[in-house]
């Protein structure tokens, strides 16, 4: 079994506030809370593989927390990063990044390119997926259609989502336009973007087929076929905060629970073999959808990210009891 590479990302404050009770400090791989007098307060104190500051740029971020990722993929390994936190907290600064700034999604698709380039032993096949997942139904992020997809299981295929559209991509440019046409989906119909992107996850995923070129028509090894997963997370704060309406109530159970679910698959895995006994991956769509890459020989990272502001301290404290519950 994989160890859970598990990071901490604070962001840049936004607001201009004085602090003046508490604040975020940071050494090294540790991040603990602070009384304004620099009073350490006992019990707030977590240590991760990897803690960055405001100042950390993304590039860090994918070198150390990805990159191994990227490569076992293309040598046939399965592999899922997540971004986790609450909304507003950088997880898709994180995973999408912005023009002048790229995130972990697309430094991988560059690198799964540039890798794919110097196997010239292999050939390969790359296909794109790109799904929401919002009140525990998935949607398609490369179709305009409203049809909500479902997990099907068998033996050729594992557990997939049926009718769920595949692209095939030769390169990265063509990746990111399909990216681009899926935020534009993503956003179809809606009032409010801010309310649904925050409360859905989204998974892009590349599967990655290969096989060594035949060059004298002998015999060659099985197929490689990996998957690999670049999840951004619902954000993770919690119903009450929200409060309002119905319709908000429920999408918030939904999120709480697959966020929940998320965190005893994980906290499983990482107890390790002896203890683990039944994991829940059922339990949630997406559990279910990552189940053969998450544990196993799969390999996995998570990047929680948080806010510095005091504000929004108890939402960071939950958000490390996550991570510090994934370790
Ligand atoms: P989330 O996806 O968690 O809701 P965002 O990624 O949208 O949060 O981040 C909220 C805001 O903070 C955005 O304007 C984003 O550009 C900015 N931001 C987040 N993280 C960073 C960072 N590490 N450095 C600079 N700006 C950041
Ligand atoms: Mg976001």
């Amino acid at each position: 079994m994989e160890k859970i590479c598990v990071a901490v990302r604070v962001r840049p404050p936004v607001t201009q506030e004085s602090f003046n009770g508490t604040f975020w400090n940071i050494d090294d791989n540790r991040i603990s809370l602070h009384k304004s007098s620099g009073t350490p307060i006992s019990g707030v104190a977590f240590t991760f593989d990897h803690v960055f500051d405001q100042s950390c740029p993304n590039s860090r971020v994918y070198e150390l927390l990805t990159k191994d990722i990227i490569n076992a993929a293309v040598e046939g390994f399965n592999g899922t990063v997540f971004a986790y936190g609450q909304t507003s907290s950088g997880k898709t600064f994180t995973m999408n990044g912005s023009e002048n700034n790229p995130g972990i999604i697309h430094r991988a698709v560059k690198d799964v390119f540039d890798m794919i380039t110097k196997h010239d032993e292999r050939e390969f096949l790359i296909r794109v997926s790109y799904m929401e997942i919002y009140n525990e139904e998935i949607n398609d992020l490369l179709m305009v259609n409203n049809q909500k997809l479902q997990i099907h299981e068998s033996l050729e295929r594992g557990v997939f989502v049926a009718g769920l559209r595949e692209e095939i991509v030769s390169e990265a440019e063509q990746v990111h336009k399909l990216l681009e046409a899926g935020e534009v989906n993503r956003h179809f119909g809606e009032t409010n973007m801010n309310v649904r992107s925050s409360r859905s996850h989204t998974i892009f995923r590349m599967v990655i087929e290969s096989k060594t070129k035949e060059m004298d028509g002998s015999s060659s090894d099985a197929i490689r076929v990996s998957a690999l997963n670049l999840v951004d997370l619902a954000g993770s704060e919690r119903i009450a905060k929200t409060g309002a309406d119905g319709v908000r109530l429920k999408e918030g159970k939904h999120i709480n629970k697959s966020l929940m679910v998320l965190g005893n698959v994980i906290n499983k895995l990482s107890e390790g073999a002896k203890q683990r006994g039944h994991i829940p991956y059922r339990d949630s769509k997406l559990t279910r959808i990552l189940q053969f890459s998450l544990g196993g020989n799969a390999k996995t990272s998570i990047i929680c990210t948080v806010a510095p502001e005091e504000v929004h301290v108890e939402e960071t404290r939950g958000t490390l009891q996550f991570a510090n519950r994934a370790k």
